[in-house]
């Protein structure tokens, strides 16, 4: 039986590592055994809501032993991209402590009135905002600040099984009374959170798989992004709808290898039959 040839894999948090406040039973134990194989490993999340010490601190609880240079949130990435078109730019949020947290640790000025210039108006999931805060948000982009979308996630799961409206929804907000959309979104199903954790963790597309469990965001961006997704049970989709979820986006079969949950990695034999397969081989 052939090895898996890879060097690294990704993955999404929630859903894929964990559910809520629970992890994936034997999430911890794979990523340890990916560890010892040698192979690479790091999380790309659309959450904004969490700074990278707050989501290293849960990991950390749950038993996963991921280091902070492992970690990329849609927060990170909005603040690395601003930082790096414009040093002190400022910005006007619509997000939580999180966001704000990893806009001011790349040394932006964020910003809260209207009175002050903007140069950007960054919108991610925020559980508080107001109309107040979305009015702010408009007058500043309909003033010349470009526009930054964390994500674009619609719901978001709650652990009980309900959901709650994601970013997306508050960007849609935005996107209606300014009349056009975000200049940048960085999450997922875009590709930059991929393109740069490879970046990071000094990795090409051809030798990493990504591990997620929403195939309009991870699915649909890891095959953008050129990295054979794998497509886990454990998060939004169930083993009854992921057929009907994968034609809906496009996605033909042999594009992802769908897994009950993360510790099915391990079974290394399996992924390359199926990788191996959805490249005619
Ligand atoms: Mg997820």
């Amino acid at each position: 039986m052939r090895k898996l040839s890879i060097n690294g894999c990704l993955f999404d948090a929630d859903g894929v590592l964990y559910r809520g406040s629970e992890p994936i039973k034997g999430g911890p134990e794979t990523i340890k055994f990916l560890r010892e194989k040698g192979i690479k490993v790091g999380i790309i999340t659309n959450n904004s809501t969490r700074d990278r010490e707050s989501l290293l601190e849960k990991l950390h609880a749950l038993g996963y032993d991921f280091r902070a240079d492992e970690i990329l949130s849609s927060a990170m990435m909005a603040a690395e991209t601003i930082a790096s078109e414009k040093r002190n730019a400022s910005v006007f949020v619509i997000g939580e402590q999180g966001l704000v947290n990893e806009l001011k640790r790349a040394n932006l000025q964020v910003i809260t009135s209207e009175n002050e210039k903007a140069d950007y108006v960054v919108v991610g999931l925020d559980r508080q905002c107001t109309y107040a805060k979305l009015k702010i948000a408009m007058n500043h982009i309909m003033n010349g600040a470009k526009f930054i979308a964390t994500n674009t996630d619609l719901t978001l799961p709650q652990a009980n099984g309900s959901f709650i409206p994601g970013a997306g929804a508050l960007v849609s907000a935005l996107t209606a009374s300014v009349g056009k959309e975000p200049d940048l979104i960085c999450g997922k199903p875009s590709p930059f959170l991929y393109t740069r954790m490879l970046e990071k963790l000094n990795l090409k597309k051809e030798e990493v798989i990504f591990v997620g469990d929403r195939v309009e965001t991870d699915i649909k961006g890891s095959i953008v992004a050129g990295i054979h997704p794998i497509l886990v049970l454990t998060g939004v989709v169930s083993r009854e709808t992921a057929d009907n979820v994968l034609m809906k986006n496009g996605i033909k079969p042999n594009q992802v290898t769908v897994l009950p949950s993360i510790k099915e990695i391990i079974s290394l034999e399996r992924i390359v039959s199926l990788t191996d397969n959805a490249q005619g081989k």
